[in-house]
Parts: structure tokens; C-alpha cells; sequence
């Protein structure tokens, strides 16, 4: 029987935009939230809620057993992990699978290997796709300098386990050497629970390029284009757009075969995304492969009209894809920035607390995909992005335009990303395309100051009286200059 009703293993924005879908599919939800979470727009949004309790995360989003029994007593047939949580825990899909309910994702066995870069590395060697000149799992400091001997500064000291862009060290010279190694293995094992490393040449000035890959249960996959997510804040993508204007046709096509074929090795069913680290557009090298929808795939349904969740959903159904790769093609170009809270005035400071007026933007072209609303609190033990506003046009300037103005729409009674945005639209070289992963520490004090044009005039007042008071409306978290994410990840929301 196909899928009737799905429980929604998530929060905030993919937990609304799944429930979309969903409706438009006329399957059912059940929505689950934490109590300090129960007025998120996802619980009034859902056909259902069920709460997961009071407590820290490994008792609410994180805890299986919970969601286990929450499917249960709710006879949902389904179960969406979304991104971030329990979505590249293999533990979590063996559970589903064991409940005897359709897990919307891959494989535990395909999630499992992906999730360790190192195994994700050799699988791919094996494969015959270019990997970025790496070292295996490195035990001790002298095996880290052997591996420098052999490739040279810099490189970049890694968690296996990583994601979300945490667990990194550049390494320059010999006297980082011994601390990085060090530094790196204790960062580790406190987010991912898992101090293994492992080291890369570090890439001078990349571009971060991705594919976004679709198998079928039947053998059958196909890539729906690349998203250049070069824009990126200490290794966390800030702004998608796609396509690239990195890749021209032959490198598109050789590259996203690539991306199929490594799917196919580890045998992944749905979607998922893999992810190419490029010195130049001749030479890409896998990274990694996240193995669930990511945060950035609504630039992909705006350049193929084609809506991803829906297609997890008839995936999971066990339905054939209903393309061959020459069927597909994209129109236009699409561009996404996520706008979090967070001063890029006061380097990206977090700004959870109440958000007393939002007004988000609407118009020809624009896509909005957000839980906010006035007068909602912002949690601060969650994720800081609380909303991803995108803008299609037929060219890359359209686009780029018609954002620009949804951006100066916006009205946010705290400080939000929204400005560095802007700022970023109209710079010069990122409107030529000229940037790299890089492009935001090159160019900090052009993009990070506030931009008069984001702070419409009747709420500025607002704002100046949030400045008086810090401690009322934006708290930073424990005194310290430490990210929102940093704090997720202590939690182990991401992998
Ligand atoms: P992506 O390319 O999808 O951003 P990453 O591996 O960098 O992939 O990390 C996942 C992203 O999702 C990060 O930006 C992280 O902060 C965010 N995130 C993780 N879990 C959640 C969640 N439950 N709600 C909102 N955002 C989340
Ligand atoms: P995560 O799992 O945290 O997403 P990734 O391996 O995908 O980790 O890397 C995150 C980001 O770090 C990349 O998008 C890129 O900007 C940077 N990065 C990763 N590997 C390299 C490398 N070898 N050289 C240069 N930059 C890198
Ligand atoms: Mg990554």
C-alpha cells in the first residue's frame, strides 16, 4: 500500500515545506516537537502533533525511541528525517525499517558509509572518481607528518565523521603541526562523538560545486544539475544558486555522471547530493555526499520545475524515476539566501529571542520557504536559519535583480543575514562570478556592515531600542562569541 500518513522527524523550515508537499500529495502528517518548541509553525501546520517532552535534544529530536513510539500511537506508514537531526543516522533508518514503515532516505548501509569520509573516500577510489589527495584515518601525529611530507603546505586536518563544516583545521606550517592534530581529535569526538581524522591537501581558492542525484529502487538514477554553493562562512554555505556559471556543458555532464556513478556504488535509493570540491572547472574532486535533502535543493526544483520532496516520496513508494537523464534540462537560473539570525554587523553574532514583526517577502519569481511569523520566539538551542528566500529569473542578472528587491521587502524586527545579502548581490565580483570559497574572509569588511536598505524606517526604531537592551531581545549565547551552530553541534544535531 502506498504511503498515507508521514511523521515529520524535524523542525522549522523542511518540516513546513515537507508538509507542503505532502498536502499537495493528499498524504497526512504528524509533525513532532519538543515543548519548548510547541509553537513552531510546523505543529499548527500539521494534520497531527505529537509532543517529545521536555529536555535536551537526546530526549526530544534525537531520541529514536521516542519517535518510534510517536509513529505508533499515531499509525503513520512513513517517516521523513529531513536534514540536520537523525537524518544520517544509520541507527535511526534501521529502527524505521524494523517498525515495518517506509523510511524516506537510503539505505542505513548506504547512509553508513557516506557518513565516514574516510570510507566515502576509498569507496569512491574504487570506483575510479577523482578523490581530493587525502590520507587514510591518521592515528598518531608522525603518520599526519608523513602525509605532509608527501603532499606539501597546506592541508586541511578533518573529522571523518564531520558535517555542517565543523571539525576543520588548516594547517600551514610545521609548528601547527602537533596542536591542530591535537585540537582537531578533541573538536571531534565532542560534536560527533568519533575522534578519527584524516587530512587533505588543502585547495587554494576552490569552488564548492554540487550535484543533486535521484535513484530509483530499480537501478535507474539521474543528476538534476549542479548548485554552486561557493558562498560559504567558516565552511557553511550562506547563499546556492544554480546553475554554476563555473561549468560549462561537458564539464556539467562528466561531472554529474560522476555524481550518479558514486551513487550507484554504495547503493543509494532517493535523493541525495555530491558533493565536488574544484581548483578549476577541469578539476573536480569528490568531497562528500549527504545523504538526505539538503537545505539548498529549492534552487534545483526552480531551474527543473521538478518538486524533490514529492519525488523522495514516490521513491520511497517504489515507483520507477520517470526520466532517463536526456529527458531532463533546466531553465533559467535560481539563487537562494538563507537568512538567519544573526548580526553580520557584529560578525555574525546569534540573535535568537522574540521576533516581534516579520514581514516576509512575495511577488513575481520570489519562493519563500520559512516557520516564521510575528511575535514568535526564536529558540536558541536550534538551528539559527529561519528562513530561505529565493528568486528565479531567466538570466542570472534576473535572478539576481528580482532577489535584491525581495530582500528590501523584508522586514525583520532583528537583525537578520538579510543585509549581508544584499551586499553580496551587488558586489562586483561575485555579479561576474568571479569568487571563490573564500570570497566572504576576502571581502569582510565590505559585506558585514549593516545596510541601511534592509532596515525599513517605522521598525528601526525597534531595533535601536533592542541595541539599549541587549539582554531583552538579543541574548548572546552564554557570553560568548560561539556560534548557534556550534552549540547544535555540542547537542549532536549535526553529524
Ligand atoms: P547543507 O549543505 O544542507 O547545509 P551541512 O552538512 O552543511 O549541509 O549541514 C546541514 C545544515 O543544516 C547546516 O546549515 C545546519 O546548521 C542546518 N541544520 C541542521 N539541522 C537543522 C534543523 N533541524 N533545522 C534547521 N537547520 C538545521
Ligand atoms: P562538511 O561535512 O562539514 O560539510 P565538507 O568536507 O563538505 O565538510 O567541507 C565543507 C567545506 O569546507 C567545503 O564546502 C569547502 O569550502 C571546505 N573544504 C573541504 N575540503 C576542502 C579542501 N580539501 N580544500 C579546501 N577547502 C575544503
Ligand atoms: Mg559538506
Amino acid at each position: 500500500m502506498s504511503i498515507q500518513k508521514i511523521l515529520i522527524a524535524n523542525r522549522g523550515e523542511i518540516a513546513v515545506r515537507i508538509i507542503r508537499t505532502a498536502r499537495d500529495l493528499g498524504i497526512k502528517t504528524v509533525a513532532v516537537f519538543a515543548e519548548n518548541d510547541k509553537r513552531s509553525l510546523h505543529v499548527t501546520l500539521a494534520d497531527e502533533s505529537f509532543s517529545l517532552g521536555d529536555g535536551p535534544l537526546d530526549q526530544t529530536y534525537l531520541n529514536i525511541e521516542k519517535i518510534i513510539t510517536a509513529v505508533e500511537k499515531t499509525n503513520a506508514d512513513a517517516v521523513h528525517p529531513g536534514y540536520g537531526f537523525l537524518s544520517e543516522n544509520p541507527h535511526f533508518a534501521i529502527a524505521i525499517e524494523r517498525a515495518q514503515i517506509h523510511f524516506i532516505g537510503p539505505p542505513a548501509s548506504a547512509i553508513e558509509t557516506m557518513g565516514h569520509k574516510v570510507k566515502a573516500r576509498s569507496m569512491m577510489m574504487e570506483n575510479n572518481i577523482p578523490v581530493v589527495p587525502g590520507s587514510d584515518t591518521l592515528n598518531t601525529v608522525e603518520e599526519l607528518k608523513d602525509f605532509i611530507d608527501q603532499v606539501g603546505f597546506p592541508v586541511l586536518l578533518k573529522a571523518s565523521a564531520g558535517g555542517g563544516g565543523r571539525g576543520m583545521r588548516q594547517i600551514h606550517n610545521l609548528d601547527e603541526v602537533e596542536s591542530s592534530f591535537e585540537s582537531c581529535r578533541r573538536e571531534a569526538k565532542s560534536f560527533f562523538n568519533d575522534d578519527r581524522v584524516f587530512c587533505e591537501k588543502l585547495v587554494k581558492n576552490p569552488r564548492h560545486i554540487e550535484f543533486q542525484i535521484l535513484l530509483d529502487k530499480h537501478g535507474q538514477g539521474v543528476h538534476l544539475f549542479e548548485r554552486d554553493c561557493s558562498i560559504q562562512r567558516r565552511h557553511q554555505k550562506l547563499f546556492e544558486e544554480a546553475p554554476s556559471m563555473y561549468l560549462n556543458e561537458e564539464q556539467r555532464n562528466k561531472m554529474g555522471q560522476m555524481a550518479v556513478q558514486a551513487g550507484l556504488a554504495v547503493g543509494y535509493v532517493g535523493a541525495g547530493t555530491v558533493e565536488f570540491i574544484c581548483e578549476s572547472p577541469d578539476q573536480a574532486w569528490f568531497m562528500e555526499m549527504n545523504t538526505r535533502i539538503q537545505v539548498e535543493h529549492p534552487v534545483t526544483e526552480m531551474i527543473t520545475g521538478i518538486d524533490l520532496i514529492a519525488e523522495q516520496i514516490h521513491v520511497a513508494n517504489n515507483k520507477p524515476l520517470q526520466w532517463k537523464q536526456k529527458d531532463l534540462s533546466f531553465h533559467g537560473w535560481a539563487m537562494e539566501a538563507r537568512v538567519n539570525a544573526e548580526d553580520p554587523s557584529q560578525d555574525f553574532r546569534p540573535c535568537p529571542g522574540l521576533m516581534e514583526r516579520v514581514s516576509l517577502p512575495h511577488g513575481p519569481f520570489i519562493r519563500v520557504d520559512s516557520h516564521l511569523y510575528s511575535g514568535y520566539s526564536i529558540p536558541e538551542n536550534y538551528d539559527s536559519m529561519v528562513a530561505k528566500i529565493l528568486a528565479w529569473g531567466r538570466t542570472r542578472e534576473e535572478a539576481n535583480a528580482r532577489l535584491q528587491r525581495a530582500l528590501k521587502e523584508c522586514e525583520f524586527s532583528k537583525p537578520t543575514t538579510c543585509s549581508f545579502h544584499l551586499k553580496l548581490l551587488q558586489h562586483h565580483d561575485f555579479q561576474k562570478g568571479q569568487f571563490s570559497t573564500n570570497f566572504i574572509s576576502e571581502n569582510t569588511a565590505e559585506l558585514q556592515g549593516a545596510h541601511p536598505e534592509t532596515i525599513p524606517s517605522h521598525i528601526e526604531s525597534v531595533l535601536s531600542a533592542c541595541a539599549a537592551t541587549p539582554q531583552k531581545s538579543s541574548k548572546p549565547l552564554q557570553g560568548s562569541t560561539k556560534s548557534w551552530q556550534d552549540t547544535a553541534h555540542q547537542h549532536g544535531v549535526l553529524q
